[in-house]
């Protein structure tokens, strides 16, 4: 079955890097830092392979990452269709722990061809990885890729949250 236009393949050619615009990746800190000690996520969106733009999700402070509510999930969809955009990836971020993929994080994935990041917190410097998914066999793993930041970026392409993230 083919991938609707909305839902990207970065990592379509084979050991492509991934981009991420210096713009997207200081506000995507930005908010994660703002939301410690509890778990900040975001849908990351662009085209191709270039991450441009970014839709945070709700902070949550006791369900993890892939617990968002459908109807906020939907929402988001919906806007990266409506700008014209592809869904890239997905970030997350481990306030306490390294930025590896949980147990929980390999069981919740459902889409093969994004990337997944995760912003270790627990660190005195952030650090950042991305992750591609493979298939070995049956069973799927987390491989760890490259990515740059680039300069590059549009403001036509700015997002904003359509609801601010609650904080309980
Ligand atoms: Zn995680």
């Amino acid at each position: 079955m083919k991938n609707p236009a909305w839902l990207g393949e970065p990592f379509a050619i084979k050991n492509n890097k991934i981009f991420l615009t210096k713009k997207v990746a200081k506000r995507l800190l930005a908010e994660a830092q703002e939301a410690f000690p509890f778990e900040y996520s975001a849908l990351l969106t662009g085209r191709g392979a270039t991450i441009t733009a970014c839709v945070p999700m709700p902070i949550s402070p006791d369900k993890h990452v892939f617990a968002w509510d459908e109807k906020t999930f939907l929402q988001a969809l919906q806007h990266i269709r409506k700008h014209n955009l592809q869904w890239l990836g997905v970030l997350h971020t481990h306030p306490h722990t390294p930025p590896i993929p949980s147990a929980r994080d390999i069981a919740g994935w459902h889409y093969p061809t994004l990337s997944y990041w995760i912003v270790g917190l627990a660190s005195e410097q952030p650090e950042w990885r991305v992750y591609q998914w493979a298939l070995d066999g049956n069973c799927g793993s987390f491989e760890a890729r490259d990515y740059t930041l680039t300069d590059a970026a549009c403001d036509d392409e700015e997002t904003t949250p359509s609801s601010a993230p609650k904080n309980s």
